[in-house]
């Protein structure tokens, strides 16, 4: 059958549910422990395995917690607000409902800024509400095969919120921006580390394809429980092809949950209890609803530390930083406070924030993307980065060995000044002996010395890399490329510029 669908491009439309576990270090409505890595079922109390009669206490930690993230997040705080239970029947759901927040969130109305391809886009945040985890259910063998499924109770009632966007994003790319903007909004604020591998921070992705220039949606399906940003972007990416396909067929996509199977890069379709959605919410009884004064928003207000916009915009106005720079550095917290403590140590203003900036953006953050590490496990500190770039400015080393000792201090925790001693690496400046290495490297290439005769001025780049190379990259560049000249100017009588 042919549709009209078919002649058209279409565009994808995505919201996203997010989910991340607040760092308290109790429970959401219990004083069971957090933490993390402990034995399964040890970090448990009736409250939380919901036994009949018992009392959950709201944490405030918990609320405080929540109110700094939707106010980073732009969001309204709601000065009344109230838990429900949402039921569902679930192995890791003792209780048979999880408290939520329904209809009356915590806050609502927000948005953050993201940049993709150099295009500044606002996402709106439709809700940020508070709500318990559930546990955890672990099979023996695989999920299909499983001879026996267990089930781990400590993760109920850790504290989450949840952050629902609006239908906003328009391509993988942008839904990465988004979580990786939101992520970095947590961090700053100290409410969650967000680690996606510790399932600290986990997406449900809701996703539709409309004919571009179309206002109305399309029926949606979603994803539940991405845990990486890569599994975001392929999901979507194959789900909203999957979606058009469907719709220029002449099909009809249907409304329901899929998985997105990480090993084949496809969705399939899921049946279980997400189908119905109906909850059958109501009031949870046992807590009192959250009321808030301006007071006590105001005050939480006043406590937001710097985040990630404001800080770039800093980095743009105060060190002379493209935004573009700026950007790379102020996304992961740590690089940033690293940068800023270098740029104290190093006191060089603008002039030495902008070379800082270079090797952090080229040297730190490239070697912590090949090795899949994180500032915080390298042994690196900024007095490690000032120490070198002193060196450099002494002319003790030249830059190119500078990348080396950088790598190699990243690798050891050793000081710039041990590694060039230990390693031999310091910068030849001796005039007599780089005159002598240029007079060797002249002989050795007559038909360089040749087009150098013929005027061609670029031949004398040619030695001075033959230099570098004779010095093991230790020789002083301009004083390379000076001494190479006069004995090329010496030997043929002829100048060139
Ligand atoms: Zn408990």
């Amino acid at each position: 059958m042919h549709t009209a669908a078919q002649e058209l491009e279409f565009e994808t439309v995505v919201g996203l549910e997010v989910h991340v576990e607040l760092g308290t270090r109790s429970k959401i409505f219990c004083g069971c422990s957090t933490a993390p890595g402990a034995e399964p079922n040890t970090q448990t109390c009736p409250v939380c395995l919901g036994y009949p009669g018992v009392l959950p206490v709201l944490n405030e930690q918990a609320l405080a917690y929540a109110i700094r993230a939707a106010l980073a997040l732009n969001c309204e705080i709601a000065r009344f607000s109230k838990f429900d239970r949402k039921q569902y029947f679930y192995p890791d759901l003792p209780k048979g409902y999880q408290i939520s927040q329904y209809d009356q969130p915590l806050a609502h109305s927000g948005w953050v800024e993201i940049e993709v391809g150099g295009e500044t886009r606002r996402i709106g945040i439709v809700r940020v509400h508070l709500e318990e985890d559930a546990g955890k259910l672990l099979h023996a063998g695989g999920v299909v095969d499983s001879g026996a499924s267990y089930v781990d109770f400590n993760r109920c009632g850790v504290p989450l919120i949840e952050i629902v966007s609006a239908p906003d994003i328009r391509s993988p790319e942008e839904a990465r921006a988004y979580l990786e903007k939101l992520r970095a909004i947590m961090i700053y604020t100290g409410v969650s580390e967000a680690r996606l591998e510790m399932g600290q921070m986990r997406a449900d992705v809701n996703i539709s394809v409309r004919p571009v220039g179309s206002t109305a949606f399309g029926t949606r399906t979603e994803l539940k429980n991405l845990s990486s940003f890569r599994a975001v972007m392929r999901g979507i990416e194959y789900e909203a092809r999957r979606q058009w396909e469907v719709i220029r067929a002449g099909g009809e996509v249907v409304q329901e949950t899929r998985h997105f199977d990480e090993e084949r890069g496809i969705t399939l379709s899921l049946r279980g209890k997400e189908e119905a959605h109906d909850y059958r919410y109501f009031p949870e009884p046992d807590l009192p609803p959250v009321v808030l004064t301006d007071e006590q928003i105001e005050k939480i207000r006043a406590g937001l530390p710097e985040l990630p916009d404001a800080r770039k915009a800093r980095y743009v106005t105060e060190y002379g930083l493209s935004a573009y720079d700026a950007g790379l550095i102020v996304r992961d917290k740590a690089v940033a406070d690293f940068f800023e403590e270098s740029v104290r140590q190093y006191a060089k203003g603008p002039a030495g924030a902008k070379t800082l900036a270079n090797w952090v953006i080229n040297e730190l953050q490239r070697i912590l993307a090949d090795r899949g590490l994180e500032l915080g496990q390298t042994p690196l500190t900024p007095a490690h980065l000032v120490g070198m770039l002193k060196l450099i400015d002494e002319g003790t080393i030249s830059g190119k060995i500078g990348k080396e000792v950088f790598e190699a201090m990243v690798e050891t925790g050793q000081e710039a000044a041990a590694i060039v001693k230990e390693r031999g690496l310091v910068q030849v400046t001796d005039e007599a002996e780089l005159a002598a290495i240029a007079r060797q490297v002249i002989e050795a290439n007559p038909k360089v010395v040749e087009d150098w005769r013929k005027g061609k001025a670029a031949a004398a780049q040619f030695l001075v890399g033959q230099v570098m190379k004779a010095t093991r990259g230790r020789a002083n560049p301009q004083l390379a490329g000076r001494l190479v000249r006069a004995a090329l100017a010496e030997v043929t009588g002829v100048t060139n510029e």
